[in-house]
């Protein structure tokens, strides 16, 4: 196991902001930390990286007690902190290279880092100058930078626009083949669209650790649509299978079904033989979503 948490408590003054917490992450492996704001996914994460000490019980990253080794820790993580800091007035190969030293990396390691995150044409560009997205290659690339085995991304895509996500997602997923990645949102579809397994975490405690592929094969599933006009719920009741309808806003539906398969093709039809125009159709998963709703709210 890359990354063992046995039983870890932390206390600021007399709030607990993580209660007992107990978990493993294997290699390769992409693990969502999932939780609201508050839960303690940063703290855990300070934890893990040993830039805090926690109050109580034990853990090891790549066979590394934290408390024992800290040093042995440091070299094997690669660390994106939340508020990723970054000296703005560098140009990147210079910010780069300036933190290869610390880690006694070689020049040829930086050049295959900024390969990897996609960064060849910012090279040259000044931190500013660049965008959120672009910024947040930098620090993936900074974390990338020693050859760690373990990576804790702390909200590695919070703030960045669809386009950038498409493509930090990727670059973290193609991360996840090889290495151990364990990384933390507050939004669900984070999960679903990066990781193998999610551990959710709520007020310091962990209320759930389960395998998206287990998530997957539950017996519900949810079928976004949008209509381009109202359409009744208990008209969209009539399809086979149905749970629940929702209007969520404007004419957009979300319409559970009890089953696996893929519902989709049956309210194309349903629509067409109906003569409704659908402008979206996505499937969405259902149990995460209200697991997720259910342990956290
Ligand atoms: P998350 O990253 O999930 O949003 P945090 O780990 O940052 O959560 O915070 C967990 C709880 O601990 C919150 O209630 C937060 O206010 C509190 N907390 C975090 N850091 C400190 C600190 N340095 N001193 C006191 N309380 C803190
Ligand atoms: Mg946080």
């Amino acid at each position: 196991m890359s990354i063992i948490v046995d039983n870890v408590t932390k206390i600021y003054g007399n709030q607990k902001a993580l209660n007992n917490v107990s978990f493993e992450v294997g290699k390769p492996e992409v693990v969502g930390f999932l939780g609201p704001n508050g839960a303690g996914k940063s703290t855990m994460m300070k934890i893990l990286t040993t830039y805090l000490t926690a109050s109580d019980g034990k853990a090891s990253v790549n066979g590394n007690d934290i408390s024992i080794n800290a040093k042995a820790v440091q070299r094997s993580v690669g660390y994106l902190p939340e508020h990723n800091p970054l000296y703005l007035d560098m140009y990147v190969r210079e910010y780069l290279s300036f933190n290869a030293k610390i880690y006694n990396v070689s020049k040829a390691r930086i050049e295959e880092v900024i390969e990897l995150t996609g960064l060849i044409p910012e090279a040259n560009k000044t931190i500013e100058q660049l965008s959120k997205g672009y910024r947040q290659r930098v620090g993936l690339a900074n974390a990338l930078l020693h050859n760690p085995d373990v990576l804790i991304l702390d909200e590695p895509t919070t703030g960045l626009d669809p386009n950038q996500l498409v493509d930090i997602r990727n670059l973290i997923k193609s991360i996840g083949e090889e290495k151990t990645v364990f990384l933390s949102t507050h939004i669900m579809q984070e999960v679903e669209a990066m990781c193998d397994r999610v551990i959710i975490i709520n007020k310091g405690e962990i209320v759930a650790d389960k395998t998206l592929k287990a998530l997957r094969e539950g017996q519900e599933q949810i079928v976004v649509v949008e209509f381009d006009f109202r359409v009744e719920d208990a008209f969209l009741k009539k399809l086979p299978k149905v749970v629940d309808v929702i209007n969520t806003h404007d004419f957009v539906y979300e319409i559970t079904f009890s089953i696996e398969e893929d519902m989709r093709s049956y309210v194309f039809d349903f629509a067409q033989d109906n003569d409704l125009k659908i402008l979206r159709l996505n499937q969405k998963n259902a149990s995460l979503e209200s697991l997720f709703r259910e342990l956290t709210s």
